[in-house]
């Protein structure tokens, strides 16, 4: 199939022939003075994005997987006590592998399409006066349903229940896409990768550590080597990795964190949410909806969108690339074959999402969906043209 086209899935993103190319390097002695000097800007410019001044920032090869098992094992011990919501495939997979770590998970079940529940949490955290719960775990943006939770609010329940838990984020479909204040909302651990908004290969976990989690490191007893904060943070003290390091992916990320403040975050992230309002405007005009149940939860990177009764998502989503040459999302967990999903995140402009959205447009037209053949894209190009002037392109 083509590999002319962008890809819209949710991540890995597209990666931009400035990135591609940046990482076109030659092999560099890891223990040289000169990697130590590329090292450094990325860990400074990543703090930028993370939004924290007092957090470090630690980066391992590996993907966003390996970041959420960081964030357990450097700070809780078996049998803690964690508290978890869940409303998602991401949501669900950290639940799981806490409970494979031997953690005692406390679920809030939730409806898929919904988010963080801050007023659930609150009664939870009030009702634990014994303060057994040792970290909170919230997923910012559930990529597998397109909803976008309000860390602000979980910090807030957190703090109205003077809750001493760690708070601890998946932003790994968010970061650098959409704003993240980590500092700003008190969280703890925050795990990205480099596949998404970064628009790098996938390869590296990006995971930042507040003071208080550092000091928890000391007390955790869950095994960990590959991923200890400790052996991290002392080697980058001399300038290098603990072993080998992925030398490519970090000369990407130095131009990747480029690009980002060239554009500017703040433009970065109105990028985003304008894209993504060319592509709910086209949903809406196809007469479907999303699986986020209301718009204060609508991700800006990707959109899940439920197919009507009687049609199946993974053929659609086949369909589009077996004729067309073009990846969507599958709908995963709960809404496999319920939902499709376009990914709008990354090295995008609004005239590469409108290619996406003529091709799913077209895709549902030859499978006799009941939608009206150009609807959608009007629907975006209208869109896009009354908010004309407000992105910078970024491709
Ligand atoms: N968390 C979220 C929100 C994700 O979207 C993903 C991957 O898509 C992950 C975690 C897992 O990351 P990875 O696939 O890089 O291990």
């Amino acid at each position: 199939m083509s590999d002319q086209n962008p890809v819209f899935i949710p991540g890995p993103t597209n990666i931009p022939d400035r990135l591609r190319r940046a990482m076109q390097v030659q092999t560099m002695d890891h223990r040289s003075p000169a990697f130590a000097g590329a090292l450094a800007p990325v860990r400074a410019g990543c703090k930028r994005v993370f939004g924290t001044e007092t957090g470090e920032i630690v980066l391992f090869p590996a993907s966003g997987t390996g970041g959420w098992e960081a964030a357990i094992t450097n700070t809780l011990s078996p049998g803690d006590t964690v508290l978890v919501a869940r409303y998602g495939m991401f949501s669900h997979r950290w639940i799981d592998m806490c409970q494979r770590h031997g953690l005692d998970v406390r679920i809030i079940e939730c409806p898929w399409g919904s988010g963080a529940p801050a007023d659930r949490f609150a009664e939870a955290l009030q009702a634990d006066s014994g303060h057994e719960i040792k970290a909170v775990l919230v997923t910012h943006n559930e990529t597998a349903t397109g909803v976008r939770s309000d860390i602000a609010a979980v910090r807030a329940a957190m703090d109205g229940a003077g809750h001493p838990a760690l708070l601890m984020v998946d932003c790994v479909s968010s970061l650098a896409s959409m704003p993240f204040e980590m500092d700003g909302w008190g969280v703890d651990i925050a795990v990205s990768g480099s596949q998404k908004g970064f628009m790098l290969m996938t390869g590296m976990a990006i995971v930042a550590v507040s003071p208080k989690a550092l000091e928890a490191v000391e007390a955790a007893t869950l095994p960990r080597t590959y991923f200890d904060f400790r052996d991290m943070l002392g080697a980058y003290a001399n300038g290098g990795f603990p072993y080998t390091p992925p030398l490519q992916l970090i000369f990407g990320m130095d131009e990747s964190l480029k690009m980002l403040f060239e554009e500017g975050l703040e433009n970065v992230y109105a990028r985003h949410t304008r894209l993504a309002g060319g592509v709910r405007a086209a949903v809406n005009a196809w007469g479907l909806r999303l699986v986020a149940q209301s718009p204060d939860l609508y991700s800006d990177t990707v959109s899940a969108i439920c197919v009507p009764e009687g049609f199946d998502s993974n053929a659609l989503v086949n369909h589009a690339f077996a004729t067309y040459g073009m990846s969507f999302g599958t709908g995963l967990g709960e809404m496999n074959g319920r939902a499709f999903r376009i990914g709008h995140l990354g090295s995008l402009t609004d005239a590469m999402v409108l290619s996406g959205l003529a091709v799913i447009e077209m895709a549902m037209a030859d499978l006799d969906y009941p939608i009206t053949p150009g609807s959608g894209v009007a629907a975006a190009q209208a869109h896009y043209r009354a908010t004309a002037g407000t992105q910078r392109a970024q491709a």
